[in-house]
This record gives C-alpha cells, sequence and structure tokens, in this order.
C-alpha cells in the first residue's frame, strides 16, 4: 500500500504543542506566585533554551543574574501538581492528524529539540507516546538533520517533516533533498504583533521564526489539516491500484 510507504516527521514545541501557552503564560503564572522575578525569570529563560532547557539549568541561571535561589521543590511540586497532564495544550488539529496518519499506515517520528529530560516530560504528559513509531531529542541545533541522515536507510521514498523551524527544515532539505518540508505557522493573524504583554507571551517564541527567510522552498501551513489531506489521497492513488 502506497502510504505504508510514508514517514511522518513531527517537531514538538510550537508545531503539535502550544509551548508558549504552556510556559510562557501558565507555567510562569503559576511560579511568578512563589515570587520569582518576571524579568529575570524571562531573561534567564533566553539564555539557557540554546542549550537545551532544563528547570535546573533556569533556575541556575536566575541565581547567577539575580543573587536569588529559586524555589526549585515547590516549582517541582507546582510543575507536578498542576502540568502532569498536558493534553490541552495540544492544537486542537494534533491528535485527528495522528490518528488519520496511523489509520493509513503512515509511520511516525517525532523528532524534538532540546534536553532529553524537559523534552520526555511535557510529551509523556501530552500523552502522545503510543503514536509514534520513534521518537528523538536532541540536545544540538541543528541536530534534527543528522538524525534524520542517520535513520536514512529507514526512510521510505514518501517521507515528510513539519516544523515551524525554518533553520531545521533548510538543514534537513540539505541532508535529505527529496524529502517535503511543511514550515508550520500557529500565529493567529492577530497577534502577530501583540498589543499588550499577554498577547506578548501568547505565541512569545513562535512569533520569533516568522521573520525569518528559509534558504529552500518549504510548503507554508497553518494547521496539520492540509498535510492530512495529502496523506489521504496519497493512500486513494494507492488503493486504486492494488
Ligand atoms: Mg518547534
Amino acid at each position: 500500500m502506497h502510504s505504508s510507504n510514508t514517514a511522518c516527521f513531527l517537531d514538538f514545541d510550537h508545531t503539535l504543542f502550544n509551548t508558549d501557552d504552556f510556559f510562557h503564560v501558565d507555567v510562569r503564572n503559576a511560579f511568578l506566585h512563589l515570587g520569582i522575578d518576571a524579568a529575570y525569570w524571562e531573561q534567564s529563560y533566553a539564555a539557557v533554551w540554546p542549550t537545551g532547557y532544563t528547570l535546573e539549568k533556569h533556575a541556575e541561571e536566575v541565581y547567577r543574574r539575580s543573587g536569588s535561589k529559586l524555589p526549585l521543590d515547590a516549582m517541582k511540586r507546582i510543575l507536578q501538581n498542576s502540568f502532569s497532564d498536558l493534553r490541552r495544550y495540544l492544537f486542537p488539529d494534533v491528535l485527528p492528524f495522528l490518528q488519520t496518519a496511523k489509520k493509513n499506515g503512515v509511520r511516525l517520528y517525532l523528532l524534538s529539540f532540546g534536553s532529553d529530560e524537559w523534552q520526555r516530560y511535557k510529551v509523556t504528559a501530552s500523552h502522545l507516546g503510543s503514536y509514534f513509531d520513534d521518537i528523538f531529542f536532541t540536545p544540538a541545533q541543528g541536530g534534527k538533520a543528522k538524525l534524520i541522515q542517520e535513520h536514512a536507510d529507514k526512510i521510505p521514498q514518501e517521507a515528510l517533516v513539519v516544523d515551524n523551524n525554518p533553520n531545521e527544515l533548510d538543514l534537513i532539505k540539505d541532508a535529505a533533498p527529496g524529502i517535503q518540508t511543511y514550515y508550520m505557522n500557529r500565529v493567529p493573524d492577530d497577534l502577530r504583533s501583540p498589543s499588550d504583554d499577554l498577547s506578548r507571551r501568547k505565541f512569545l517564541e513562535a512569533r520569533r521564526y516568522l521573520g525569518e527567510i528559509p534558504r529552500h522552498r518549504h510548503t507554508r501551513c497553518k494547521s496539520l489539516d492540509s498535510i492530512a489531506f495529502e496523506v489521504k489521497s496519497a493512500n486513494k492513488v494507492g488503493g486504486s491500484h492494488p
């Protein structure tokens, strides 16, 4: 069957998961109740993120800058108590897309940038594990292309990748020119230029990728629905030639 020969690589943050709503709105608000300084919190996040985020690194960085020790145990308790089920942060098209893809025999791979521990927490708490044939985390920027290259022998003729970061897509296209690349933009048009601090933090990071100019041509999309259509039609073609 045509589509069982299809592999789909999906990014997690800002593609499947509304990381900004989770982290820069809800987690931040919960932590600020502990008396954490909002400005140090945000600056320190920006400093540690490129190395692969962990809560420990973030707390250390706040301490280095401000001299105040963060209540790490209390923060972890908040995550365990209020953020153990993160399904509410999945974009609404995600589960239908994964279910359709699985039904059509598409092989699903999660390719996610960040530290293993933090990414695994979010993916596990989103209850996504069972949909994927394999899950990869890489703490290196550009590491996704390397992962795809390493697994090139397992990649079928038809492969597609969805990511909100055009730089990752460019590197993937360099490594695997035959792969179909989708450049995901989850930022609603009315939140592209935020008018207040809450709308700034909603899509805070997702917004940063919108102005980048990719080197390669990627199919732009605002949801997974258009991709699901192509997966389905690929299946139909296969079905009409048994
Ligand atoms: Mg992402």
